[in-house]
Parts: structure tokens; C-alpha cells; sequence
């Protein structure tokens, strides 16, 4: 029997076995499967052949509807950043006990503001959105009102939302701009595209490190190149940390001395409550002063009083920056360890990341371009997140792993030991 039809055999008895294992999982699939498409509202949620059901979160673990407890180590795509903390409970539970949807302001949003402005260089002035996608959307519609212009820069590989996926097969659902999806990590193939079309360029939105595009961090020359490039064309520089901005206090922008003229936020700034914010200099954000006749941005729950509770509590108690460092320097000894472990296995996988992000590759490696994951072959991405789940670890069926404030050197350590007995 060839490689292939081993891995064909070991991926048909793993998908079995997750089968039998996970009965109420499975109904309650087949149940959602009549009115949700595929069962699914969250396209990245799905695992073949059903995706498990979970009932409850204890710090760390997931419970699901089969009682099975897996260490979560893909804080729900990075929103979870903060963990399940008491103290992100009880300012939820502080805002139902004064009540909620006033429809008017009030002033937790201006003390998650003034945090907000406060934590990243590039941010003078910020606006709250509802999710990341959002965030980008009116950043591009910003850049696109301040410059007149009408092409974006965006790069191959990259996610700045469902309707902004430049990945494989991202272009059946994409917000019509005028994009020009170059390379990442090219410069020169930026500095062409500037010099054929720089007075036409409204904006470049980049991603400090490719985060769905498997974690592959920017080079710093390469993000330098854009800034210069993006100031000389009169183009705005977006940067896309809705990932990345856990990095540091100051996100990816502060570590690598770079400041954009936009940034859009996600994820957890808000404790794992539904979030999004898009800033930048005082002058593009101007343009939104309704006083001042500005441009419309509406949104009903872009200050919803849980969302600037919760945010606002996270910037004044909850993220000291030791907290931050903890977590990243947890991960960066994660993915050395699972370096080391690949190494020692010779097994053709490697890892990837910045900090407490990672995405574990079916490739030798080295991964620096997304090119580099051409021959990946997903049949063993998939058989290792099945092994691992069956061991009593989630990461996502891509690799990708998200590390919390409540994962533990232990459970890294442990983790990274069922790696090496999979190997
Ligand atoms: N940009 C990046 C870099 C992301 O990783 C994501 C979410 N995975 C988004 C934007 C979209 O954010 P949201 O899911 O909140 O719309």
C-alpha cells in the first residue's frame, strides 16, 4: 500500500471514530442541518463529517454535548485571548444589573476609547464596529473618501473578513473594490505595483503577520517597503491587526516600529464579546464628526453596553502588559518545543507564528511564503486534528492554534507531548 492510500486509511478509521464517539453531536448536527446551510453559520466552524457540539466552557476545556473535555487551545480563533475570567463575568453581570440597549451614549465607550488611542501609535481618533469585517469595510471606505481613489492593495493568502478572504476560493463572495492581490512578502513586486499604479492606489490593507493564510509573520523589511511605498503615492497604509494586536500593548505595529496611517481592531479587545474598531490619524477619522457634517456611520450596536463594558474593563484591569508578555513568551516556548519535536521525529511538518499564534504545517518547511504550503497535503492536517482531538486537545482543523490566558505551561507541555507521540 502506498503513502497515500495509508493516509486515505488512517484519515477514513479516524473520521469513524470521531463518528462513534460524538451520537448527540451528530443529531444535533443532522437537526441544525435543516435550517442552517450544512448545519453551519460560521463557515470556518465546519469539520467533516459533522462538526461536535459544545454545551459549556470551564476555564480552560470544552465540554461537549457527548461529555468529552478538550483543552481549547484555539481560544475561538483568538477572540478568547482573555480566557473565561471571573472578572470579564461580573462587568457582564454588572451591565445586566443596571440594564442594557439604552440607545444613547454613555461613558464606557470613551473610557474603551481613550485605552484604545492610548495602546496603539498609529491610533489618534477610533470608531467601534461589530466585528473585524466591518472594521475593515469602513477603513477601505475611509481611505477610499480621503484619497478619491479607487484601487486597494491587498495580498494573496490574506483575511480581513468573510467578505474579504483572499485566499483559495475567496473570490465567490468578495466586496467588489478594485483589489490588486499581490504576493506577500514581495517588495518587489510592491514597488512595480506602485510604480505602475501609485496615483491610483487608495489604500494598502496588510495583515502584519498572514493569520488564516497559516500564521506567517510579515518581514519587517517587507511592511517597512509598504509604508514608504504607500507615503510616497499619497496612499493610506492600513494594518490589519485584528489578530495581531495581541502581540504587544501596542499590537504588531509597536514590536515592529511601524506606524499606519489606519488600523482595525477585533478579536478580544473586548473580552470575547462581539467587537470591531477601525482608526488612524485625527485627520482620516475627521471625515465621521456628524457636528462637522461628517460621513455617516451607523450601526446599532457599535457601542452596545456589553461590548463597551466589557472592553473598557479589559484596558483598565484585565491586560497588563506582563499578562500579554506571559502569554506570547508561552507560545513562542510552544512552537520551539514543537520545532524541536518535528526535528527530532524527522517528520515532515513545521510550525509557524508570532507569539501565542501558531499553525502547525504537513510540510517540512521552512514556511515563510505562503507559496511555501503549495505541497501541503490536507489529508494530514486533517488526521492530526483528529488525533489531537482524540487525545483531549481542539485546535483548528487548519492547524491553527490561538493560545488563552487560561492554557498553562503544564498544558502546553503536555500538548506538546501528544504532538510527539502522533509523530
Ligand atoms: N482580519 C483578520 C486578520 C482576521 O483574522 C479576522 C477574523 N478571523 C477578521 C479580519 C474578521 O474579523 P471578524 O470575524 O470579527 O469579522
Amino acid at each position: 500500500m502506498g503513502v497515500s492510500d495509508t493516509l486515505d486509511t488512517a484519515l477514513a478509521t479516524a473520521r469513524e471514530r470521531y463518528v462513534a464517539a460524538h451520537p448527540r453531536s451528530r443529531e444535533l448536527a443532522e437537526r441544525a442541518a435543516e435550517v442552517l446551510p450544512g448545519g453551519n453559520t460560521r463557515s470556518v466552524l465546519h469539520i467533516e463529517p459533522f462538526a461536535f457540539r459544545v454545551v459549556a466552557a470551564d476555564g480552560a476545556y470544552l465540554i461537549d454535548a457527548d461529555g468529552h473535555r478538550v483543552l481549547d487551545l484555539l481560544g475561538d480563533y483568538s477572540a478568547g485571548l482573555l480566557g473565561r475570567r471571573d472578572e470579564v463575568a461580573d462587568v457582564v453581570r454588572a451591565v445586566l444589573d443596571r440594564g442594557w440597549s439604552y440607545g444613547a451614549m454613555s461613558e464606557p465607550e470613551t473610557t474603551f476609547a481613550e485605552a484604545v488611542v492610548g495602546r496603539f501609535p498609529s491610533v489618534d481618533q477610533v470608531r467601534f464596529t461589530n466585528s473585524g469585517t466591518e472594521a475593515n469595510t469602513m477603513a477601505l471606505l475611509t481611505a477610499h473618501h480621503a484619497t478619491g481613489r479607487e484601487r486597494v492593495v491587498v495580498f494573496a493568502g490574506a483575511y480581513h473578513g468573510g467578505p474579504l478572504y483572499f485566499g483559495a476560493g475567496g473570490d465567490g463572495l468578495r466586496i467588489p473594490f478594485e483589489f490588486a492581490v499581490l504576493p506577500y512578502n514581495d517588495i518587489a513586486a510592491a514597488e512595480s505595483e506602485f510604480a505602475v499604479n501609485g496615483a491610483d492606489i487608495s489604500c494598502v490593507l496588510v495583515e502584519p503577520m498572514l493569520g488564516a493564510g497559516g500564521c506567517i509573520p510579515g518581514q519587517p523589511e517587507f511592511l517597512g517597503a509598504l509604508r514608504q511605498l504607500s507615503a510616497a503615492a499619497g496612499s493610506v497604509l492600513i494594518f490589519d491587526e485584528v489578530m495581531t494586536s495581541r502581540l504587544a500593548i501596542g499590537g504588531a505595529q509597536e514590536l515592529l516600529g511601524i506606524t499606519p496611517d489606519m488600523t482595525t481592531l477585533g478579536k478580544y479587545l473586548a473580552g470575547g464579546l462581539s467587537f470591531g474598531a477601525f482608526g488612524g490619524r485625527r485627520d482620516l477619522m475627521a471625515a465621521f464628526d456628524p457636528g462637522a457634517g461628517g460621513l455617516s456611520h451607523g450601526g446599532t450596536f457599535n457601542n452596545n453596553a456589553f461590548t463597551m463594558a466589557v472592553g473598557a474593563s479589559v484596558h483598565q484591569t484585565l491586560i497588563a502588559p506582563g499578562a500579554l508578555r506571559a502569554v506570547n513568551q508561552r507560545g513562542d516556548a510552544m512552537r520551539d518545543a514543537l520545532a524541536k519535536t518535528f526535528a527530532d521525529a524527522s517528520a515532515a511538518w513545521s510550525v509557524t507564528g508570532w507569539g501565542s499564534l501558531a499553525t502547525l504545517h504537513p510540510v517540512a518547511g521552512p514556511v515563510t511564503l505562503p507559496d511555501d504550503l503549495r505541497d501541503a497535503d490536507p489529508r494530514r492536517r486533517e488526521l492530526l486534528f483528529h488525533e489531537l482531538l482524540a487525545a483531549g486537545f481542539y485546535i483548528a482543523p487548519r492547524g491553527y492554534i490561538a493560545l488563552t490566558m487560561d492554557v498553562t505551561d503544564d498544558d502546553v507541555d503536555r500538548f506538546v507531548a501528544a504532538v510527539a507521540e502522533i509523530c
